[in-house]
């Protein structure tokens, strides 16, 4: 099963990277990505081999030795194969400079940009982004975590919730109150693991994702020199924003990969289980579902390649990321569930691909602006 032939959105750029992508993942991720599910976690040193054949600075800065912030296909042909590993955590957890780090090139200083992209990019070391909160991550404009300027450093007081890659990253790109109520007073501080001040939790037990290490921070009196300050005091509502549009397109692709990965396993699957003395694919119910399936995933994808068509060129695209997101999370519960069901009792088991597929996929309605969140955007768009 491959997606529609038709268009190619793809140069020859972008499958070269593809394959890199696909080889390292069929190498190195592939054999352990089971044992690292279940232990919680994956291997630092993953990060450097992603770093080495570059696949961690697609989306960011060539004078910071990424590979461009704006050629978006290419971040999509990579993503699309890292999901081949099955785990939403593993690729979630290994993505996370993709949110924590624009903000760092976009509007910090040149003296923080230098010294802290090159070196997540070549993953010698980890970023996260902190913006939820335990009293809300939706209502962005309202968080509560305050930084006081005190001479030449700022002091931070309050927790974050949920931080993918929150137990080890080494620069967190943390959202903070520096001003007034509301998205006016909003700032963006980077802040460094080991700061006095600032610890981390224990990995937070969670339904899916479960290769990626979600954590809460506290900062008590933790005291940030000003020059990490990103973009002037209280614009961070700005940045934040603006940092949403590439994490939901890389969710919506997500969404699409994990519905498609579901799908291939069931079409693998009812060609060998037989069942009143048949395959399972020779069960009408059961052919149509899978083409109901296959429906529904090439939709969301062809939604998605457009998105990032869109953005490629520069165009406004904040409605349509929204809807891609919305609609490709839905595929893909709707796409695993009805995969489960196809395996019966073996889709209930650990051991099968579409239970963990399953699981991974419940996170993408919530992450990176809810399903209802999104609606919002939409419902502003046509003018309500
Ligand atoms: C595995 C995982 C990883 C994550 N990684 C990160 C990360 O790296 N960095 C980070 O900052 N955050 C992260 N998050 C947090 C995530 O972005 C938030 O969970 C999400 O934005 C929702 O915030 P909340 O959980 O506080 O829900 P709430 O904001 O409390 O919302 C609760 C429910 O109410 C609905 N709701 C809220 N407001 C409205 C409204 N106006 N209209 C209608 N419905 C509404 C929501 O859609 C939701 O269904 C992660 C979460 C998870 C589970």
């Amino acid at each position: 099963m491959t997606s529609s032939p038709s268009i190619s959105y793809f140069d020859a750029t972008h499958e070269q990277a593809r394959d890199t992508a696909r080889r390292w993942v069929q190498q190195a991720i592939l054999p352990h990505v089971q044992d690292w599910e279940e232990a919680g976690t994956f291997p630092r040193d993953i990060y450097t081999q992603a770093g080495e054949l570059g696949l961690l600075g697609i989306g960011h800065p060539q004078s910071l030795g990424g590979a461009g912030e704006s050629d978006v296909f290419l971040k999509v042909a990579v993503s699309e194969e890292l999901m081949r590993s099955g785990s939403g955590g593993f690729v979630a957890s290994l993505g996370s400079l993709d949110i924590g780090l624009p903000p760092v090139w976009r509007v910090g200083s040149q003296a923080l940009q230098d010294e802290v992209v090159p070196q997540v990019i070549q993953g010698h070391k980890i970023s996260a982004l902190a913006i939820t909160e335990p009293s809300g991550g939706s209502d962005v404009a309202n968080l509560r975590t305050r930084a006081v300027r005190d001479g030449d450093h700022y002091i931070v007081n309050g927790a974050k919730t949920f931080i993918t890659s929150g137990t080890r990253a080494d620069y967190y790109t943390v959202a903070v109150r520096t001003g007034e109520p509301g998205f006016g007073g909003v700032s963006l501080l980077l802040i460094e693991r080991g700061t006095p001040g600032f610890t981390t939790g224990q990995p937070l037990r969670k339904m899916g994702w479960w290769a990626s290490d979600t954590a809460e921070l506290f900062f008590q009196d933790c005291r940030v020199p000003a020059t990490h300050l990103l973009g002037p005091e209280n614009s961070g509502f700005m940045t934040i924003m603006a940092n949403f549009q590439s994490e939901r397109l890389s969710l919506a692709v997500m969404g699409y990969m994990t519905a498609q990965m579901a799908l291939e396993a069931s079409l693998a699957y009812v060609k060998e289980r037989v069942t009143f003395g048949k395959p399972l694919s020779k069960h009408q119910v059961i052919r149509h579902k899978l083409a109901e399936m296959a429906t529904q995933v090439d939709i969301a994808r062809q939604y998605t390649y457009r998105c990032a068509t869109l953005m490629a060129a520069g165009k406004p695209a904040i409605t349509e990321v929204s809807m891609a997101k919305n609609f490709a999370a839905r595929v893909s519960d709707e796409v695993t569930h009805e995969a489960v069901q196809i395996f019966g009792g073996m889709g209930y088991m650990r051991e099968s691909l579409v239970e963990r597929l399953y699981r991974d996929s419940r996170l993408l309605s919530i992450g990176g602006g809810t399903h209802e969140i999104m609606n919002e955007i939409i419902s502003k768009q046509l003018g309500l």
